[in-house]
């Protein structure tokens, strides 16, 4: 099958998303540019420590995956919040969807004083915005699967869903949208 080579919401769309700080940049673009080390999938964790998140597996009401929490004590000062009955591969996502969240809504725009905030409108409690939603998904799917990652591990693999989840280290069904934006 003959795929497209970028995704409509790729590396440079999430570039422009981030800060001018060179190790921030320099951190994402080597997680979508080296997708597996040591022949797994790269830690979503380690990145997102990496970038000054917290990263916690907790309690979540039923049908959140994960939240963004503003925390002035935290060293981080924002913690993602992850919802511990998820799959391995489901909070991978869920984190990277958190950091979407972060960097294409909230940046620069909060008060470091304010009283503890939860962001993320994922779910009943905090729904706000079905188009901050999918634009959390887009930021996720192209830190993932961008600057042509994808389309190479179908070169490799075909398009074999199990195959190419294992290799992503994500749900088959995350694999399945993101295939069906480079068709
Ligand atoms: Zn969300």
């Amino acid at each position: 099958m003959q795929l497209r080579e970028h995704l409509p919401f790729d590396v440079r769309e999430v570039m422009a998303t981030l800060p001018r700080i060179g190790e921030v940049r320099h951190a994402i673009r080597q997680f979508t540019l080296n997708p597996r080390v040591n022949a797994r999938a790269r830690s979503v964790k380690t990145l997102a420590q990496s970038l000054g998140f917290s990263v916690e597996e907790v309690e979540l009401p039923e049908g959140m995956n994960g939240r963004l929490t503003q925390d002035t004590w935290d060293e981080a000062g924002y913690r993602i919040e992850v919802n511990r009955f998820l799959s391995v591969e489901a909070k991978r996502f869920a984190v990277l969807h958190e950091m979407g969240h972060f960097y294409r809504h909230l940046r620069g725009d909060y008060d470091p004083f304010a009283e503890p905030m939860h962001f993320d409108p994922t779910g009943q409690t905090f729904y706000l915005d079905k188009s901050q939603e999918r634009e959390a998904n887009e930021w996720a799917e192209a830190v993932l699967f961008g600057g042509g990652q994808l389309a190479a591990a179908v070169g490799l693999h075909g398009t074999n869903l199990p195959v190419l989840a294992k290799y992503f280290g994500v749900t088959q069904r995350v694999v399945e949208i993101a295939l069906s934006k480079l068709k």
